[in-house]
């Protein structure tokens, strides 16, 4: 028992918006299947509907005032309202709600990132609060904080408990340079009024469609059907929350008409019957496959893909590198410029769309020269030397596999690397 007392308990802050959730848990499910079953057990905070499409089981209702979601047990204290299970991947993770701040009988006025400003003035506090019901739910005093780095109040909850604070950023080293310098760019610049394509927030809620990764579409099997013509297909796919306007849905749809390249084409179903031209669906049956959500890894990994469409978030940018996919670059908001600017002008693994929106024309004639033209060629050639390097960076003696051994390192003995 005294034992199990002392077994690092490591609590787990997600930012419960877009796809930082669902890549911080990633992580963590790595660091949870390192480190031997006896070594750490993880409290994983997020809120109420981020943690039912990451931990997808539904819960059994129970009583009470905070709600767990387990993998192994169900827990009956007091303090415990849902609990489920799941592969054993998960065994030591303990997923826990924290509240959405959104005020009892609240109605949203339709304003830009209301429900992340509701969370974020509430998070400090409910974080604290859904963490000390943890400790005691658990038996098991906190050890180490690892926390989305929006939360800033993180490594003060961390100083107040005394134990190291680790701060998890979802997105490129360009961007959190320009987050860590944003007081001298905004001298620099002179800008008094917040800094464009840098905002800190994503847009609306993580929709989760189907799990992560399932194929109810059944896209792969689609694609080993046009396994004969290597690297003939396009992946459209603008992650889990942007929707690009109406004008460029029509253009896209058009231009896929207009080219007859294969494509899947992930998008929200809500704007299916409104967002594209009339008959786009009947049309382009064999042509293509229109999804609401995909399995966007084994599809970028699979060799029918040559080219992928791309918001430019973080994760797309390197699941189309790890796919070796040559990518066409239509960055919207936060990060995505950025990622983009490197994805074309740095990398040189893409194109990004001309006049900064998707035309047909503009399309049409991207899809052309990464399928089919030397430029595409010699793009492949480069995002499949980086999958070569990144595999090698992921190799047991590679740079990424000393990084997470030193991250288990704090995580399970609070020792710094
Ligand atoms: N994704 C997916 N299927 C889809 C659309 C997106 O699996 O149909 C996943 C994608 O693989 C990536 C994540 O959603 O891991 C999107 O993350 P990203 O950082 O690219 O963009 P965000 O959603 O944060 O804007």
């Amino acid at each position: 028992q005294q034992q199990q007392e002392r077994r690092p308990h490591v609590a787990v802050l997600a930012f419960p918006f877009s796809s930082h959730a669902a890549s911080l848990l990633t992580v963590i499910r790595h660091l949870a299947s390192a480190a031997p079953a006896s070594t750490a057990v993880f409290s994983f905070f997020s809120t109420h509907k981020s943690n039912r499409s990451l931990f997808p089981i539904p819960p059994q209702p129970t009583t009470s005032t905070i709600t767990t979601t387990t993998t192994t047990t169900t827990t009956t204290t007091t303090t415990t309202t849902t609990s489920s299970s799941s592969s054993s991947a998960f065994n030591m993770i303990k997923a826990y709600d924290v509240t959405d701040g959104v005020p009892e009988g609240y109605v949203f006025h339709g304003k830009p990132q209301e429900d992340i400003g509701l969370f974020m003035r509430a998070a400090p506090e409910g974080f604290r609060k859904a963490m000390e019901a943890a400790a005691v739910d658990s038996g098991k005093r906190i050890t180490c904080v690892v926390a989305d780095a929006f939360f800033w109040f993180a490594e003060e909850i961390a100083a107040e408990l005394r134990v190291p604070w680790v701060a998890f950023w979802t997105s490129g080293p360009s961007s959190l340079a320009a987050h860590l310098y944003t007081d001298l760019l905004r001298n620099k610049l002179h800008i008094t009024d917040g800094i464009a394509g840098l905002g800190d927030e994503r847009l609306n809620d993580f929709i989760p469609g189907a799990p992560r990764g399932s194929d109810e579409y059944g896209c792969l099997p689609w694609l080993d059907n046009q396994k004969p013509a290597p690297a003939s297909v396009a992946y459209i796919s603008f992650g889990s929350v942007t929707v690009p306007p109406r004008s460029e849905l029509v253009a896209i749809a058009e231009a896929l008409e207009a080219s007859g390249v294969p494509f899947i084409w992930s998008l929200k179903e809500e704007v299916w019957d409104h967002g594209l031209p009339d008959g786009f669906l009947g049309r382009t049956r064999e042509q293509g496959m229109l999804v609401p959500w995909a399995p966007q890894v084994d599809i970028l990994s699979h060799g029918a893909v040559g080219a992928f469409v791309t918001h430019c978030g973080w994760s797309s940018l390197l699941e189309g590198i790890a796919g070796g996919v040559p990518m066409i670059c239509r960055p919207f908001f936060g990060d995505q410029r950025l990622n983009g600017r490197m994805i074309g002008d740095v990398l040189g693994i893409g194109l990004t769309v001309e006049g900064g929106a998707i035309t047909k024309e503009g399309l049409v004639r991207s899809l052309g020269m990464i399928l089919n033209g030397d430029e595409g060629k010699r793009m492949r050639e480069i995002v499949r030397h980086l999958r070569l390097q990144a595999g090698k960076a992921l190799s047991p003696t590679g740079s990424s596999t000393g990084n997470f051994n030193k991250l288990l390192q704090v995580i399970t003995t609070g020792a710094p690397p």
